[in-house]
């Protein structure tokens, strides 16, 4: 694989960039080697300034399920450009997402525009807090919400249930008051509610974990957080970031009939620009300023051009048999890819839920972030650099999610199954 620019741009932006890169995953640090630097994509498939073509399973990490330049996105989002790109003030596009995204996911009442995924979580957070009057908030180890100082914090061992600071620069007062559970173990979360009666605001959970790898939710455990959250009165927020609109058009909550109180909303509503959301009961959304006490702002929130792309996907993914047409490519291709790992005799254990997949390098059931740990990422990281350098791209991370989009074709996921298998082979 020739590599040549991207190991001259890589140098380049390193004199810059801390580690050259503006996300840490994209330096490949966990994997080795030198990213890819792209430049332009369409459909299912990348191309890098080497001229290196890829079939793409990171979609943008989530956003891109129509697959990389739909023509109709890029028809739109050029349009909107022409009209200027950014107002500050309120435009009718904003009331057309509103409608949009309220129209399918059932629990949000209402709803609010901002820039990322982050964004949205740190203020559904602040909103949670606000709107209860107490500070503790519960979040599951393994679960990423985005770069919020409260959700960057994970147990120690040992189910600890002071939060220690996961990152510097989180102050330890602030950490103190994220409490950590552990994904799909319910009676985590009981024993914290019980430790902290009436001080806990909100639970914070990804509905299907996707950032320890992808991890399903157990019979049960959405539901018992509902009935928890409720008993002890604190809110329960779904960060739908990756599974809204990926999973359904009303997210997992729809897939699994759940009601949260608030709900967290981006990569795909963004259509590949930056957008987030943050939305649910309208008497909770009510504490929101300039109504009520709880303030949060956006200068480039709800921007004509954000939101025309998002727009525009999530008008085409409620299109007949978009959903039934994710799942079937992602059942084909997680079939095959289980077939060519058995062949060749490794153990993985294979997740899948509609479009989202993730192979765990590991023979033990995984269920939640301790399980997830058992992984062999060293033999991950010699299966990631085997896919790339066959011309297939995934996530550098064992601990990711990978994504199908509308745009894979059969003759895609047959070339990857075969690639799959080839990488396979020589693992052991
Ligand atoms: C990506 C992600 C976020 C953060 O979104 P950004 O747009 O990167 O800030 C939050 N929650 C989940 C579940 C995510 O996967």
């Amino acid at each position: 694989m020739k590599q040549d620019k991207s190991i001259a741009l890589m140098k380049r932006s390193k004199e810059m960039i801390p580690a050259g890169v503006n996300s840490p995953v994209r330096a490949y640090l966990s994997v080795g080697g030198n990213p890819p630097f792209i430049s332009k994509a369409k459909g299912a498939s990348i191309t890098d300034v080497d001229g290196n073509t890829y079939i793409d399973y990171v979609a943008s990490w989530g956003p891109m399920i129509l697959g990389h330049a739909h023509p109709k996105v890029v028809e739109a989002v050029c349009a909107a450009a022409k009209n200027g790109t950014s107002y500050g003030a309120p435009t009718p596009l904003e009331v057309e997402m509103a409608e949009e995204i309220i129209s399918n996911v059932p629990s949000m009442d209402w709803v609010r525009m901002v820039s990322s995924g982050t964004e949205a979580t740190m203020s559904a957070l602040r909103l949670a807090r606000g709107h209860t009057a107490r500070s503790k908030i519960i979040k599951f180890e393994g679960c990423y919400h985005g770069h919020v100082d409260s959700l960057l914090v994970k147990a120690g061992s040992g189910g600890m249930t002071f939060g220690t600071p996961d990152s510097a620069g989180v102050p330890e007062g602030l950490a103190r008051e994220t409490l950590i559970a552990t994904y799909n173990d319910l009676a985590s979360v009981a024993a914290l509610f019980e430790t902290y009666p009436n001080q806990i605001a909100a639970v914070i959970v990804e509905p299907i974990a996707g950032n320890m790898g992808m991890i399903p939710p157990v019979e049960g455990f959405l539901e018992g957080l509902r009935t928890l959250t409720k008993k002890g009165g604190a809110l329960l927020i779904f960060d739908e970031v990756i599974t809204g609109f990926r999973v359904g058009l009303s997210g997992a909550q729809g897939l699994y009939g759940i009601d949260p109180d608030l709900t967290c909303l981006g990569k795909i509503i963004g259509g590949g620009l930056p957008v987030g959301a943050f939305g649910g009961k309208k008497e909770i959304m009510e504490s929101i300023a300039p109504l009520g006490p709880v303030y949060q702002a956006g200068t480039l929130s709800g921007n004509p051009l954000a939101v025309t792309a998002g727009l525009t996907t999530l008008r085409l993914l409620r299109e007949e048999g978009v959903y039934d047409a994710l799942e079937e490519k992602g059942a084909y291709l997680a079939g095959g890819i289980r077939e060519a790992f058995s062949a060749a005799g490794i153990s993985v254990q294979s997740h899948r839920v509609g479009s989202m997949a993730c192979n765990f390098f590991t023979d033990q059931p995984v269920v939640d972030y301790k399980s997830a740990k058992t992984c062999d990422t060293e033999l991950f990281s010699r299966y990631f650099t085997g896919l790339l350098e066959n011309g297939v791209y995934i996530a550098p991370s064992q601990f990711e999610t990978g994504f199908v989009s509308v745009a894979h074709t059969r003759e895609d996921l047959d070339k990857t199954i075969e690639r799959v298998a080839k990488v396979a082979r020589k693992l052991r």
